[in-house]
């Protein structure tokens, strides 16, 4: 079986996936399975205080990969997780959205390399998302490496039932085929080449009209914002989305879209 690195809590207020990552450590141990290594708390400072950034540096942990052993708290962690995850086939990181935002499970991946498609296939979420990569991810610098590697975000702060429940039922059965060499079903990956995040430059209380899952036309109206209608650039599909609440223009995005394949 090839060696599957699988991590989560690297920005530690995303507690859902940190609690399925768990559960999925609990499950491949207690099966034995030793090609498998589950990290749920990569950034455990900020895990323990429910927060993105690791509190001695406040540092983006998902920005600075391959880190520095040299460095500060964050680019040491990050230095360590890079160097064990060099030595893997494959990983799979788990993210989800953020407070008052939510989304449905998709893979995000640079889906110009074929292994990276190779892994989607796999795992057989609905979604596949191309991202040429913000550098300093953990997920991009291994798939710089050749090693096939994604992100997997769903749910949010306040939603990480349903949405987490399938992504640990797909990297479940995607570890049980692994180690069996078995296929169960037959994947339907949706892929797409593109996505947005819609980025209103006022703040103000918004209020969606759509939700995650829902397809819009180009110009649709997604929700208003302080009473003024935001409208999305292109036809798409919404991957995540902001529940009723009060929106900050330089921290966050209202909505994002994505562009299916040709
Ligand atoms: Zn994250």
């Amino acid at each position: 079986m090839k060696k599957t690195l699988v991590t989560a809590g690297i920005h530690g207020a995303e507690i859902g996936s940190v609690l399925i990552a768990r559960e999925i450590k609990g499950w491949v141990e207690s099966r034995d399975i030793k090609e498998v290594e589950v990290i749920p708390e990569v950034n455990l400072e900020a895990v323990e205080n429910k927060q993105r950034e690791n509190p001695e540096d406040g540092k983006d942990l998902n920005r600075i990969f391959p880190g520095d052993k040299k460095g500060t708290k964050s680019e040491l962690i990050a230095h360590r997780i890079f160097q064990k995850a060099k030595d893997y086939d494959q990983l799979i990181d788990l993210h989800t959205y953020g407070k008052n935002s939510w989304c449905v499970p998709y893979m995000l991946t640079d889906l110009n390399k074929d292994y990276n498609r190779e892994l989607c296939e796999k795992i057989g979420l609905e979604n596949a998302v191309q991202t040429g990569g913000t550098g300093g991810q953990l997920f991009i610098e291994t798939s710089n490496l050749e090693i096939p590697s994604m992100i997997i975000e769903a749910g949010g702060a306040e939603r990480y039932r349903d949405e987490l429940e399938m992504v640990k039922k797909h990297v479940l059965s995607f570890i049980f085929d692994e180690k069996f060499e078995e296929r169960q079903n037959e994947a339907a990956v949706s892929y797409y080449e593109y996505y947005e995040r819609i980025r209103p430059d006022h703040k103000g209380y918004f209020e969606p009209k759509k939700e995650p899952g829902d397809h819009v036309e180009e110009g649709e109206e997604i929700g208003t914002l302080a009473g003024e209608v935001v409208n999305t650039p292109f036809s798409g599909f919404i991957l995540g989305m902001k529940m009723a609440s009060e929106y900050k223009p330089e921290k966050e995005s209202v909505a994002a879209v994505a562009r299916k394949e040709k």
